[in-house]
This record gives C-alpha cells, structure tokens and sequence, in this order.
C-alpha cells in the first residue's frame, strides 16, 4: 500500500465518516484558521445571510474537506459535494447552483481543474448570484438570465497558484492550511484510535504524530496499519516498540520520509551531485507525475528543509545528507 496522500477507497467510506469532526470546536489544530472562521461564520449567522465565499488551499490530507463540511454545519445549511473536473459543462453548474436552498453551500474540491468555460460563469453566479447563459446557434442565439439564491462556494485546492485572479478577487475568505503540530496530529491520533475502539500508549502516539508528514489523513493511514501489527501481537494498547516496529517495515522513517522522499533524494545526490535540478526532471526521474512530486513530496521536503528552492531548480541541503547518512561531497 502506498502511504501518501490518496483519498480512502469507498469501503473505509463509514469509518471515515466517523473519524471526520463534525464542529468546529471538534476541529484539531489549525487554530488561526479555525478562529477567523468562526467569527466570520458567527457574523454571517447573526446578519443572517450567506457566509462570503471560501478557498481553502493547501497541501492534501490536511483537512480541507472536513472543515468545509464543518462550516456547513456550524452555519446550519446543507452542503452539496462536488469537484472540479466533474462539472464540465456550464449546464452542470446551472443544475447544482439551482438545486441548492438560500444559504447552502456548494463544495468544490480541485477547483484548480474546472474548465474555463465553467469558471467564467461561475464568476457572476459567485458575485451577484445570477447565471446568464447562451442557447441555440446562429441566428437563434438568445441568452438566458437564471437568478440563484444567494450560496457560499467553498472551494479546495492543492495549487493556489494554479487558480486564475479573476476567480482567486471573488473570493471574499481566503485560508492556508499548514501542516499540523505534532502535539495537534498526537491529538487527532488519539481520537481516531478511540473510533476504532483500539488503545494507544502516549507515547506511540507521540511516535507516530513525528512520522506523519504534519497530515492527519496520513496519521490516520499508518494508525490503521500500526493496530494491525498490536492486533496480531494481542497487544491491549498499542507499544512504542510495535509502532516503530510497524513503521520499520513500511519504510517510514523517524522524519516521516517514504521511500518515494528517500528515492527522490538519493536521486537528486546520485545522478544530480545534489543539485539544483529542474521539477520536471525530478518527476521524470522518479516516474511520478510532475502534480503528484509538486503537491505531495516538494512541499514537505521543502518544510523539512530537506531540499531547497534555487533559481535553477531544487537543491539537496546538508541536512538531507546528515539525515541519510551521506557525506557530502566537496563542488
Ligand atoms: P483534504 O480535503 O485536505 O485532502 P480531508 O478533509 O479529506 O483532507 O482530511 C483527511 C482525513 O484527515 C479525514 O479523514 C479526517 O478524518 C482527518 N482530519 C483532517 N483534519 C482533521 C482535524 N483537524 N481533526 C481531526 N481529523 C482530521
């Protein structure tokens, strides 16, 4: 099983479900997030009208679907769930903005990858909330005005800097999500160890929260594989010792590196010198798509300070080396 980023397949669906907080104050850890939200969620319900559209943006597994579900019930509406490439027509859009009751929210996950001519009508209907779209051909043209009740988009993205500025402007709350703490990730670990009613020592989860790449879908992940290991052992909470012995074997080590992280980085020390190399080539090196080496291993790599940014590409620093056990070479 590859430990990174993708979403749970549909059997996890339930427990899923359950280990996703449903409020704010449930809600582990991105306080400055958390905190501006709930004010303006406090101010839109006391004026009551549509909480002002929301991006979130920032790398997977950090909770960005969850806490748009959160919103959606603090403000005690209905969320309706969608994503980019999926609506790709404006006609779809016209159907879900239609559907949906003063209020509501519409979620839109990868907004980075709607289709430009989705995304031009989106502008209005985010704006003032109307749609004006063109039907027939020739010289039957006429252009239809559909008038939506008022929403609040919320929109996910891993690449804000894929995301055009007109529709970035209509965006009145903008948030970054950040990797977690590891004393918020330890908490998030605890709770999601009492919905699988397993029980885990302080300390292993302590481990565990240092190994998670700052993301909570991947603390969750190795958790799952982790009580297999304490299942088998017919352990009652879960060891220190299993947990390392567990993350041993699928090869995640004490800073959290995978060996996607490692092969990256012996690549870039091996064939590179070190570096600087070019994104595109790492990919290719690597045999990931440029996206997946962009969005997943760069940015936690980069808050690692395992590599760096140059002007020419990415650079291997001395920490990565001493962390691998490798001497650096003299340029
Ligand atoms: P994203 O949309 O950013 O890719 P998700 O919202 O799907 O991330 O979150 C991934 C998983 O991590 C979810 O299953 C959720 O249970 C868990 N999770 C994320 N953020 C939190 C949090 N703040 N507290 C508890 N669990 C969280």
């Amino acid at each position: 099983e590859r430990l990174t980023n993708q979403a749970a397949n549909p059997d996890d669906k339930m427990l899923e479900l359950s280990l996703r907080p449903q409020y704010l104050n449930q809600y582990i850890g991105q306080h400055k997030v958390k905190d501006e939200l709930s004010i303006y969620i406090q101010a839109a319900k006391k004026r009551q009208e549509s909480l002002d559209h929301v991006l979130l943006y920032g790398p997977p597994g950090l909770g960005k679907t969850t806490l748009a579900f959160v919103i959606a019930n603090e403000l005690e509406v209905k969320l309706r769930s969608t994503t980019g490439p999926a609506i790709e027509k404006a006609g779809d859009l016209v159907a879900l903005l239609t559907e949906l009751n003063p209020g509501d929210v519409l979620f839109i996950d990868e907004i980075h990858r709607l289709p430009k001519t989705v995304e031009e009508v989106l502008y209005s209907a985010m704006e003032d909330f109307y749609i004006d779209i063109i039907i027939g051909q020739g010289e039957g043209t006429h252009s239809v005005h559909i008038p939506l009740p008022p929403f609040t988009l919320i929109g996910a993205t891993t690449r804000a800097g894929q995301l055009s500025a007109p529709l970035r402007d209509r965006f009145g709350i903008i948030e970054h999500m950040n990797y977690y703490e590891e004393e918020d990730l330890q908490h998030i670990i605890e709770r999601s160890s009492l919905v699988f009613d397993s029980k885990i020592k302080e300390e292993a989860a302590h481990e565990l929260s240092k190994r998670s790449r700052g993301t909570p879908r991947i603390s969750n992940r190795l958790l799952k594989r982790v009580r297999d290991f304490a299942e088998v052992k017919e352990e009652e909470e879960i060891s220190l010792e299993t947990t390392q012995q567990a993350l041993a074997q699928l090869e995640v080590d004490d800073a959290g590196l995978d060996q996607v992280d490692r092969k990256l980085l012996m690549m870039m020390i091996e064939t590179y010198q070190g570096g600087p190399v070019g994104i595109k080539t790492l990919a290719a090196n690597i045999g990931e798509d440029q996206e997946t080496v962009e969005t997943i291993y760069e940015p936690y790599l980069l808050q690692k300070e395992f590599i760096k940014r140059t002007p020419r590409g990415r650079a291997v620093t001395p920490k990565a080396y001493a962390h691998l056990g490798i001497k650096m070479m003299e340029n």
